[in-house]
């Protein structure tokens, strides 16, 4: 997947750029708050995703303005596509000149993975970085799984509100009985997803990371749920053993009022020869991790669509030591990157590229070399 041309207008405080990018190494410089991660988001909006840093539709317009308008000319599949985004309160999106009823169509049409030192997070903070991470990833290769998601989301919304009225209408056991059948049914199809592609993705990242380390300390990660079943086993299992389990807990969600157990709380332990790499992982071997898992979810797409996601890089080389920045672009090496960096004397070695300046928003310098 390459993209080919890109438009920003009115997004964050980007008032209106046009950029043509080529295939290989795009840079994207200037100075700190010039709009380098703001254009990176920009990109990454394509995807049908929220944006990586976790903020409402809304903040992503330019101040002073209604609407941010981004368009986007890529090959994909085969042949040149191009796609619309229009971000006011909501988004609103069309592919190939179609108006698609959700942004998150969008996902599987185009697809990126970005790295950002924000990422570190998934090693580092609590699970919700790492479900949200998980969860991404597999909507870029399965869209489906977001309804899934979605649907999760409004029953457990609704049986967290009828623990917090508490139990006192004649309704409330029966309307838990409903909730749980619904929960366990989505529940078991999140559960299995997530832990299907954890082991998929596993080896993939186990090799990077192997080569990254030079095999110092293995590394593993699996997924571990708050409501216990077994994933291995087939969706009406799982779904029989978590309507158990949520009977099991009832009292204790009356008593707390809100539901403990289930995907919503779920983790991914990583772990570094045996250790938690959370609590025990050095700085670089965290970083190390996150490279792994990053890599490992390309190389995910790629074996799904048959094609590699385009590479967006945040500022992430300054923090990598010169064997981990070498191993990262030759593992790299043909697909498109798209990379920022205050600096563009560190991408010298780069070979063909585009670069471009980037001052308050404007670009006001490009070049092909
Ligand atoms: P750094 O090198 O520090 O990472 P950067 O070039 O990546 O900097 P960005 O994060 O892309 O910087 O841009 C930050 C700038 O964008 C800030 O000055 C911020 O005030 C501005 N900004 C963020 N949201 C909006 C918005 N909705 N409207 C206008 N400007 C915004
Ligand atoms: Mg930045």
């Amino acid at each position: 997947m390459k993209i080919t041309k890109v438009s920003v207008k009115d997004f964050r405080n980007i008032e209106n750029i046009e950029i043509n990018l080529c295939e290989n190494a795009n840079i994207i410089y200037g100075d700190n708050g010039q709009g380098k991660t703001n254009f990176l988001e920009a990109l990454w909006m394509f995807t049908g995703a929220k944006s990586f840093r976790g903020v409402r539709d809304s903040e992503l317009v330019r101040f002073g303005q209604d609407c941010a308008s981004l368009g986007l000319s890529f090959y994909g599949a085969g042949r040149d596509q191009t796609a619309e985004l229009m971000i006011n309160g909501h988004r609103k999106a069309s592919l190939n000149e179609i108006a698609l009823r959700s942004p998150t169509e969008l996902a599987g049409h185009f697809c990126a993975v970005v790295f950002s030192p924000a990422h570190l997070a998934l090693v580092k903070s609590g699970p919700k970085e790492k479900r949200r991470f998980i969860d991404e990833a597999i909507c870029q290769i399965k869209p489906k799984y977001i309804h899934i998601l979605n649907q999760f989301n409004r029953v457990l919304d609704q049986r967290n509100r009828l623990l917090k009225e508490g139990p006192y209408g004649s309704h409330f056991q029966d309307m838990l009985e409903i909730w749980d059948a619904r929960m366990a049914s989505f529940s078991a199809v999140i559960i299995k997803t997530r832990d299907s592609f954890l082991k998929r993705m596993k080896p993939a990242a186990q090799e990077v990371y192997a080569g990254i380390s030079q095999s110092r300390e293995p590394l593993d990660f699996s997924y571990v749920s708050t409501l216990e079943c077994n994933p291995e086993e087939e969706i009406p299992q799982i779904e029989e053993t978590l309507r158990r389990q949520l009977k099991i807990n009832r009292q204790e969600d009356i008593r707390a009022r809100v539901t403990n157990g289930g995907p919503h709380r779920d983790d991914v332990e990583i772990q570094l020869d045996g250790k938690s790499a959370r609590l025990y992982g050095s700085q670089g071997q965290q970083r190390s991790c996150v490279l792994a898992l990053k890599l490992a979810e390309c190389q995910m797409i790629y074996e799904t669509i048959g094609e590699y996601p385009v590479i967006l890089l945040d500022d992430v080389m300054s923090e990598l030591d010169v064997s981990r920045r070498d191993y990262l672009l030759n593992h790299l090496r043909d697909r498109q990157i798209i990379m920022t960096c205050c600096d563009k004397a560190y991408f010298k070695r780069l070979g063909k590229g585009v670069s471009v300046k980037l001052q308050k928003g404007s670009v006001i310098y490009s070049r092909y070399y």
